[in-house]
């Protein structure tokens, strides 16, 4: 393993968040004092993906999440922060897939459920709740 590699898997064993982004790790990387190129951590991150290492997460909006957690698990995204955090694989359940198209077998399913701060428990929501609508544009 090159020495740059090295360090970012150092970086993706000792941090607790298991879904990083690119931008994640190269801030993660600065406050080291460790001296990486975007593109190294992109492309470390992808042949990490490549070698079974790391998941890319289907995240619905937002850049590339890499999941650090091994095996089939479901996602909740917060849909005004993107911060993505993990379900467990029993927690969902599928009465029905369809049929792959001929020739392909399914190789995994991943659910991003989308979630947003409920108005009556969040400061967030509420601040949302309480600002006034946009206003219209005449033309
Ligand atoms: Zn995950």
């Amino acid at each position: 393993m090159t020495r740059q590699r090295r360090m970012i898997a150092d970086i993706l064993e000792s941090v607790p968040q298991r879904h990083l982004t690119a931008d994640d790790v190269m801030d993660i990387a600065q406050t080291r004092g460790l001296r990486l190129s975007l593109a190294t951590v992109y492309n470390t991150l992808n042949q990490f993906v490549a070698h079974g290492l790391l998941r890319r997460v289907a995240t619905a909006r937002g850049a590339i999440r890499f999941d650090t957690t091994p095996g089939d698990h479901h996602h909740f995204q917060d849909e005004t922060s993107g911060q993505v955090t993990d379900i467990a694989p029993g927690n969902v359940c599928f009465s029905a897939l369809p049929e792959p198209p001929p020739g392909y077998r399914i190789a995994g399913v991943d659910v991003v459920v989308r979630i947003e701060p409920a108005a009556d428990e969040h400061p967030v929501a509420q601040a949302r709740a309480n600002r006034p609508p946009p206003k219209e544009t005449s033309r």
